[in-house]
């Protein structure tokens, strides 16, 4: 690819003054069209003060009083692709500033291998809210519990909010995936509104766990991660005592040591979970538990997915909400696997230097990121050099073996 990269200026008209324009397209005298789906970082690299940035196609070179930097490359099947700015002659500052936004940019085109992960939010659960919520006919309001909550489906009417209080008389109220409590769910009742309970089953036989052991006289532990959205619903389903650190699990004061019981919070990845288990076995002997074939496997498969995605590439991008703990997790994981990581939640946050010297590039999508921003990403990418796209997906699957057959067979 790099042996028909071509950088070159051509004169064009139609750009004022202080306006900088960035090609969606230019017709190159010799290569003809130039598609430029890299032109977003141009964008942002252009914005500063006292410089109107626009994005359209660029007119016919050959004359004019603005100059048109750009590069171009010609990709296997032949289209050529590239980037092209221009500013007016007088405006001296955005004309060197139009070059080296394009040499830049020009450094970091190569062929390139994009891995993403199935690390979004489409657990089973939350697919299966998906489907719910399609079905409510106007508003839906969906009882998150928090504030920091993203909206999940913002191409629906769905509305997040705190607490049943806030939901109108007679609009649908929706129980989320994560659950509910108890009281929570009785208000919804009470208040006679139509009632959509998305609660996932895997969450539900938490809950109906952690019940039935508090029945049987059984002190419950709760084996969660810290902020997770299913923990406060289930810590709510029975009296239970939450840990989220072994420290917490050594600290644990309960009445009856010979009678605990845990239950594990949708969200903890198993592995994780198991390290707690078994220290709070260590402390209470057997303390009887879910069964594994009654986890909810989407945390460790995400973290799987992300960590195989970031040990292949030489540089991670994280896409969501920089200071959310989700984000910072994939963040975490993917740093471990030795990748090079950046976080970023619009396309414009993409810079030249990391993508320079990367010849393999990761995508892990955080839930708080925007549904279209993966998109976003690779459309850039794909202005950028040759793209190659993998997605690697881990997916746990539970089987039930059958019982042996055991003396089914005579001895002749
Ligand atoms: S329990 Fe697992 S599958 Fe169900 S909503 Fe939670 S994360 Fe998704």
């Amino acid at each position: 690819m790099r042996r028909t990269l071509e950088r070159d200026n051509f004169s064009i008209s139609g750009v004022a003054p202080g306006d900088v324009l960035v090609a969606s397209t230019f017709i190159h005298p010799t290569r003809g069209p130039v598609d430029c789906p890299a032109a977003p970082v141009a964008s942002a690299a252009m914005l500063a003060p006292g410089l109107r940035v626009g994005h359209r196609p660029a007119p016919p070179v050959g004359s004019g009083d603005a100059i048109l930097h750009t590069v171009s490359y010609v990709d296997p099947n032949g289209t050529v692709v590239g980037l092209g700015v221009a500013a007016h002659r007088d405006d001296g500052l955005a004309v060197r500033r139009a070059e080296e936004v394009v040499r830049s940019w020009a450094e970091a085109m190569r062929t390139r291998r994009v891995l993403t992960a199935a690390t979004g939010p489409s657990c089973a659960g939350l697919r299966r809210e998906a489907a719910m919520l399609a079905k409510v006919a106007g508003p839906a309001y969906v009882l998150a519990g928090r504030r920091d909550v993203p909206n999940r489906w913002p191409h629906r009417d769905v509305r997040y909010v705190d607490q049943v209080a806030d939901v109108p008389v007679g609009a649908t109220v929706v129980l989320p995936a994560h659950g509910v409590d108890r009281r929570t769910r009785a208000e919804a009742t009470d208040r006679g509104l139509p009632v959509v309970d998305a609660t996932c089953p895997l969450v539900t036989h938490v809950h109906d766990t952690a019940r039935r052991f508090a029945d049987e006289g059984t002190g419950v532990v709760l084996i969660g991660g810290a902020g997770h959205a299913a923990m406060p619903p289930i810590a709510g389903a029975a009296p239970m005592a939450v840990v989220t650190t072994v420290e917490e699990v050594d600290e644990l004061v309960v009445d009856n040591p010979d009678r605990v019981a845990f239950v594990v919070s949708p969200g903890l990845a198993v592995e994780d979970a198991a390290v707690l288990a078994a220290r709070l076995r260590s402390r209470f002997g057997r303390a009887p538990g879910q069964h594994p074939d009654e986890f909810c496997y989407s945390a460790s498969d995400r973290r799987a997915a992300a960590r195989a995605v970031a040990s292949c590439s030489d540089l991670t991008l994280v896409l969501g909400d920089r200071d959310l703990r989700d984000t910072g997790e994939l963040a975490a994981t993917a740093t471990a696997t030795g990748s090079t990581v950046e976080r970023l939640d619009d396309a414009g946050q993409l810079r030249p230097e990391w993508l320079a010297p990367a010849a393999s590039v990761g995508i892990l999508v955080a839930t708080s990121a925007r549904p279209d921003l993966a998109g976003e990403v690779i459309e850039v990418l794909s202005g950028l050099g040759p793209l190659s796209i993998t997605r690697r997906q881990v997916a746990t699957e539970i089987r039930h073996a059958a019982p042996a057959r055991v003396g089914t067979r005579r001895a002749s």
